[in-house]
């Protein structure tokens, strides 16, 4: 890991494929450790998270949380509606008074875009040595989940070893609710990142055609992109086309507190036609796998019984993957920012 340089972690789009590979052979090693007898490794022991969520979060709230814990750091939690935030105050002042407890990492989420990027500037403006961890960012970018998803497609690719080669050449479909979708954005630069092809498929209302260059420019504030060739992504408007030879799929939920018009005829419309069932991922060709962030609206991103079904959903593998991946992002942050990694304690495979 000793290549590893990302103080703040904030979106993927600057993430190299060692870097994943990084992160996927750490989160593998923490997977693989056990749940039963001592449980926590002392790395993070003496350290500080705090997880600033101004926004509501089930899955990535509580995963960070036993994430920390389980590297025996300290955790704080701060929840918009019990704080001051109610008074008035702003979100840089009420980080500071995390930092100013000795939080060492801040985990963010902001409904609007970008506010875990400007925290970060202002803390190193401000020349604090606290590291920001992108919890979620309006529709931008959601990076710990698109790493947990990426560990546990290359783990279906290949359990043993879950590298990026896992993806390389794969043709992963992600359906739905592209436009509102951080899930997606994080997921495009991650999956195309590690060599797969990438399959967008939703109505124009809900993924716009340009979708289909998204990661053909450089990432947003960097010359050029760290990846030297990624995958291509394509867009396409029917299931019946997108499904065929696919290797894995992923469905949005419809983000509806962030529609702010009305892009859907119906509920039932959509389902009709974008909807996943057993019956419509024959058209794949063979059985694959499906994931999805959750929330899930059952019935209208997939069938109930679809979600029910362990063989080929793997929504709770997601859920138990995302503890690890964050315990690997953690552990990689505290060692950059101590500079002194070798301090930490070692841990074996
Ligand atoms: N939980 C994911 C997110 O925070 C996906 C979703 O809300 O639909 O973006």
């Amino acid at each position: 890991m000793s290549g590893w340089h990302h103080r703040h972690i904030l979106d993927l789009a600057s993430f190299s494929r060692d870097d994943f590979a990084s992160i996927l052979e750490l989160a593998q090693r923490f997977r693989s450790l056990p749940v039963t007898g001592v449980r926590k490794l002392p790395a993070l022991q003496g350290r500080l998270v705090a997880t600033l969520f101004f926004e509501p979060s089930t899955r990535t709230r509580s995963s960070f949380e036993l994430a920390a814990k389980r590297l025996s750091a300290d955790v704080m939690s701060f929840s918009p509606s019990s704080s001051s935030l109610s008074k008035g105050e702003s979100v840089l002042d009420t980080a500071r008074t995390y930092v100013a407890m000795g939080a060492d990492v801040l985990v963010v989420r902001h409904r609007s875009t970008s506010v875990p990027q400007q925290l970060a500037a202002d803390l190193d403006r401000l020349g604090e040595r606290t590291v920001v961890l992108n919890g979620g960012d309006g529709l931008h970018s959601h990076p710990s989940q698109g790493l947990l998803d990426l560990l546990t497609l290359a783990r279906h690719f290949d359990a043993q070893k879950p590298t990026p080669q896992a993806l390389a050449g794969k043709k992963i479909v992600i359906v739905g609710d592209i436009l509102h979708s951080r899930v997606a954005r994080s997921n495009l630069w991650a999956l195309t990142g590690c060599g797969a092809d990438v399959v967008l498929c939703g109505p124009r209302s809900l993924l716009p055609e340009d979708f289909a260059a998204f990661v053909d420019a450089p990432p947003p504030g960097l010359s050029c992109d760290p990846v030297a060739q990624r995958g291509r992504v394509t867009v396409e408007r029917r299931l019946e086309q997108a499904l065929p030879g696919a290797d894995a799929v992923m469905t949005l939920r419809l983000q509806k507190e962030r529609m702010t018009q009305q892009l859907l005829t119906s509920l039932e419309r959509y389902h009709r036609d974008y909807g996943l069932s057993h019956a419509r991922l024959q058209l794949c060709g063979r059985q694959v796998p499906v994931l999805h962030p959750g929330p899930v609206n059952r019935g209208v991103e997939m069938t109930s019984r679809l979600l029910d079904d362990p063989s080929i959903c793997l929504v709770e593998e997601q859920v138990r993957n995302g503890v690890p991946v964050r315990m690997a992002l953690l552990y990689l942050m505290a060692a950059a920012e101590s500079a002194a990694e070798s301090s930490l304690v070692s841990i074996s495979s």
